[in-house]
C-alpha cells in the first residue's frame, strides 16, 4: 500500500441496509466520502466520452435534444432488460472507477470511503484495499425502504434485491461487517473500524 495516498475503502450493503446512514457517521469523523451512485448519474450527464459510448450502445435517443439524459427512454428500454443493464453497467462502472481514483488521489486523509450499492457484484472490490458491508435482515431492509420510499412497491424492492448478492455472501467477502439491526448501536461499530483504518497509516 502506498502510504502517500489514502487507503481505499468501499462501503456497500443491500438496499435499505443503512449504507448512507453509516457513511454519515464516517463523514462526521472527517472521512471524505465518494458516492458512486450519485457520481455515476453525474458522469452519465457530463462525461462526453461516456455519453458517446452510451449513444453508440443504445442510440441517440439516450439523450434529449437539450443534452440531458433521457431517463424515460433508458428506464423503458435499458433498465427493463437485464442484459442491457449489464451492458450499461459495463460502460458506467469503469468511468466511475477512474473518476474515483482521480478523486481519491486528491485527498490526504488516512483513508477515503467509496459508497456503492454494488461493489462485489461489479468486481470493483478488486481496486479497493478494504470493503465494509452494512448488514441487516431482509425483513428490516424491506420495511425501512418502503417507509423511506413510499413511491416504490414491495415488488419493485424485491426486484432490486434480486440484482444484489445475498447479504450472507457479502458478509463473507467483506473485511468488516457493520450490523445495522434495531438492537445494535452503530456508532461504536463505526469507531472500531475507524480506529483500525487510521492505525494502518
Ligand atoms: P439504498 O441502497 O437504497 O441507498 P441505504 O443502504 O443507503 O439504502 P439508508 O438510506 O441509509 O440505506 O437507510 C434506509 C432507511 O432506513 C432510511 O430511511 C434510514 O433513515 C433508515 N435507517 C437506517 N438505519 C437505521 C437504524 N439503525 N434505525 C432506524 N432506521 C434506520
Amino acid at each position: 500500500m502506498n502510504k502517500n495516498s489514502p487507503t481505499l475503502v468501499g462501503i456497500t450493503g443491500g438496499i435499505g441496509s443503512g449504507k448512507t446512514t453509516v457513511t454519515r457517521i464516517f463523514s462526521i469523523l472527517g472521512i471524505p466520502v465518494y458516492s458512486a451512485d450519485d457520481r455515476a448519474k453525474w458522469l452519465m450527464q457530463n462525461d462526453a466520452q461516456l455519453q458517446t459510448k452510451i449513444k453508440d450502445a443504445f442510440g441517440d435517443e439516450s439523450y434529449l435534444p437539450n443534452g440531458s439524459l433521457n431517463r424515460d427512454f433508458l428506464a423503458k428500454t435499458v433498465f427493463a432488460d437485464p442484459e442491457k443493464v449489464k451492458r450499461i453497467n459495463s460502460l458506467v462502472h469503469p468511468a466511475v472507477g477512474s473518476d474515483f481514483s482521480d478523486w481519491a488521489s486528491n485527498h490526504t486523509s488516512p483513508y477515503v470511503l467509496k459508497e456503492a450499492a454494488l461493489i462485489f457484484e461489479t468486481g470493483s472490490n478488486g481496486s479497493l484495499d478494504f470493503v465494509i458491508n452494512v448488514s441487516s435482515p431482509l425483513k428490516v431492509r424491506l420495511a425501512r425502504t418502503l417507509m423511506r420510499d413510499p413511491f416504490r412497491s414491495e415488488e419493485q424492492v424485491h426486484q432490486i434485491i434480486n440484482q444484489q448478492l445475498p447479504d450472507e455472501q457479502k458478509n463473507e467477502m467483506a473485511d468488516f461487517v457493520i450490523k445495522n439491526t434495531d438492537n445494535k448501536l452503530l456508532i461504536p461499530q463505526v469507531l472500531k473500524i475507524h480506529e483500525k483504518l487510521i492505525s494502518l497509516n
